[in-house]
């Protein structure tokens, strides 16, 4: 109870701002709550007047009064649910925007600690449903509640000891209320995760449409996806089953309650308490005041949706965005980096990914790391960006510790290209000046040709302007990969980082590639994790690494005459791949 009046709290400063529309709403619905009694007090002069004692003047008044509150009492419904609505709405743009800006912020940590499915289904599913509780819910709630009011008053002062007979139903129903709204809060909660599993299904089954292709898995998704669409069908019935029974239940008590009224009227009609008309419409009345009671019941299962819906979304909202405290400004940096007995564990893992690494890297260098695939270099390039935070050691650039950097000046220093670059949904030339609005179309041209991309970019009908789908999906790999090294050409950032560039293209790709970061190399420093002999040959530097440590630092020709590690490496053949070009494995060995 209490935990569900924080929350609705924590809402409502979600739609402080729209106060004045939210009383305009509330304005509204009281006069609508007003208006209904007075409607079914027509129903006396109606009876006694116009159709039992004739009156002339009564057979105009009393259809042109009913007329006039029926439309007062419509307009002034449209106006409460359209104002509520739009108070609700913009609070369900207000948190959307929230939340996604707030994902953005998050640490890459907090993100692995949360499936993108459920990330996506907050967005989608779970804030709607919060707008819903601001706004249908309490129309409903707030709008019927009066009306509830208004009507008891109404029967209280025409027949106060038939009344009392709705104060004896009005607890039971109350109870009955109670009962089914215990549980229905954690059903809608397991099926909200339920629909993040059901989005996660459904991202997985887009982007790997090919291995489930190729490996003939469509049975085995089809089982796996079918048991998630059942169990969140089993789990809504059991919602809707819940709140199902609230209506029939409410139903009966509603009727045993008219019943006993008819019984005691109709003994005070024939002693003349009451006229034809008070009595009729005293049951009219009474019998339009279980129906808000019932909406009012059905109204809970809304609300404890949305607040099943807040507090996910306020879990988010309440994880930390990733520390963000340097007061140390630099502009461009030289480009030195320096390791000082870095460890590094990845959270919930037993295995540091980095122990104890120390490594001095000069302005313009470029350091090659190899090393079996999870001897930690991927990890070592993200550190040095603050993807993740060591825990022990230090990370300096230029001679200044990393995290007294502000993040967004320290990211700016460093262009990133992956194995695979994420591609936005948009135009070539936006792409490639990514981060960077600014940038002039020359710009943008000039870095396409050092990138190799011109051709092409030029081939595609469009050219600079072609979009390129979602992720790119319109491109080869090597083009893709073109793209982003255009964009780091653009951003012109001192350090370079390419974790394993090439490694997903064919041998022509690979060339075209490798001969445009020949040109992005200059000048710069470089970390650079490569497969390819001919990468690694081209480094000052190559650094050979082992269970997150360093075991082998030198030049090509030193490390193979040392003939350790790297030698090794080499030799298995198995993480450094040949070229076919130039300095092939066998040409290697022979050395
Ligand atoms: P490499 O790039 O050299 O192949 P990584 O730096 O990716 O190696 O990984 C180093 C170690 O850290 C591996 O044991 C890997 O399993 C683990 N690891 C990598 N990324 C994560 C992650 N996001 N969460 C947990 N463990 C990770
Ligand atoms: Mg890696």
């Amino acid at each position: 109870m209490k935990e569900s009046f924080l929350l609705y709290r924590r809402l409502f400063a979600y739609i402080k701002h729209y106060w004045w529309v939210s009383v305009l709403s509330m304005l509204a619905m009281a006069t609508a709550a007003v208006l209904t009694p007075l409607l079914m007090q027509q129903i006396k002069p109606l009876l006694d007047e116009s159709l039992i004692a004739r009156n002339a003047e009564a057979m105009w008044r009393v259809p042109l009064t009913i007329l006039c509150i029926a439309i007062g009492k419509s307009v002034a419904e449209y106006i409460g649910n359209v104002a509520s609505q739009w108070v609700s709405n913009k609070a369900v743009e207000d948190l959307r925007r929230e939340v996604f800006n707030h994902q953005m912020k998050l640490s890459i940590s907090s993100h692995q600690a949360q499936t993108s499915g459920r990330m996506l289904s907050r967005i989608t599913y779970d804030i709607p449903q919060v707008g819903s509780a601001l706004s249908t819910a309490w129309i409903v709630v707030i709008q019927d509640s009066l009306t509830i009011v208004a009507l008891f008053f109404y029967l209280f002062w025409k027949a106060w000891h038939l009344t009392l007979i709705i104060l004896v139903i009005g607890p039971v129903i109350a109870w009955v209320i109670r009962k089914a709204s215990t549980g229905m809060r954690n059903s809608n909660r397991k099926q909200q995760s339920q629909m993040a599993e059901m989005t996660c299904a459904v991202e997985e089954q887009l982007a790997g449409l090919r291995e489930i292709k190729i490996f003939g898995t469509q049975k085995h998704e089809e089982s796996r996806f079918g048991n998630i669409a059942r169990r969140l069908r089993l789990e809504t019935m059991r919602v809707a089953r819940i709140s199902s029974l609230n209506v029939p239940l409410v139903q009966v008590l509603a009727f045993a309650a008219v019943s006993v009224v008819i019984l005691i009227a109709s003994s005070m009609a024939k002693s003349n308490l009451l006229t034809p008309g008070e009595f009729v419409a005293f049951l009219g009345t009474m019998a339009m005041i279980f129906e808000p009671i019932r909406r009012l019941t059905n109204i809970n299962a809304t609300i404890q949706r949305g607040l099943a819906g807040a507090q996910s979304i306020f879990e988010l909202l309440d994880i930390k965005p990733e520390p963000d405290a340097g007061t140390h400004h630099i502009e461009r940096a030289r480009g030195e980096i320096r390791f000082e007995n870095v460890s590094f564990t990845y959270p919930e893992q037993s295995d540091p990914a980095i122990q104890n690494l120390s490594l001095i890297i000069s302005p313009g260098e470029t350091v090659a790391f190899v090393g079996a695939s999870g001897s930690g270099k991927t990890t070592l390039v993200a550190l040095v960006t603050r993807f993740f935070e060591a825990q022990a050691g230090r990370i300096l650039l230029d001679g200044v510790p990393i995290e007294t950097i502000p993040l967004q000046e320290l990211r700016s220093q460093f262009a990133l290209v992956g194995q695979a670059a994420a591609l936005f949904d948009d135009t070539i030339s936006a792409n490639i000046a990514y981060g960077l609005g600014d940038a002039k179309p020359e710009e943008i041209e000039h870095a396409a040709i050092q990138a190799n991309a011109i051709d092409f970019i030029r081939a595609k009908p469009q050219g600079f302007s072609t979009r390129i789908g979602t992720n790119g999906n319109q491109l080869s790999g090597g083009q893709r990969q073109r793209l982003a090294i255009a964009r780091a050409f653009v951003k012109n950032a001192p350090i370079l980082l390419l974790d394993e560039a090439t490694s997903a293209l064919d041998n022509e790709s690979e060339r075209v590639v490798r001969e445009s970061l020949v040109e992005l190399r200059r000048n710069r420093t470089v970390l650079v994790v490569a497969h390819r002999l001919t990468t690694i040959r081209d480094s000052h530097r190559i650094v050979v690494m082992d269970k997150g440590q360093i075991v082998e630092i030198g030049t090509h020709e030193e490390l193979l005459a040392a003939n350790g590690a790297y030698a090794r490496l080499l030799s298995s053949g198995e993480d450094v791949v040949a070229d076919d070009a130039e300095g092939t494995l066998t040409e290697t060995r022979r050395q």
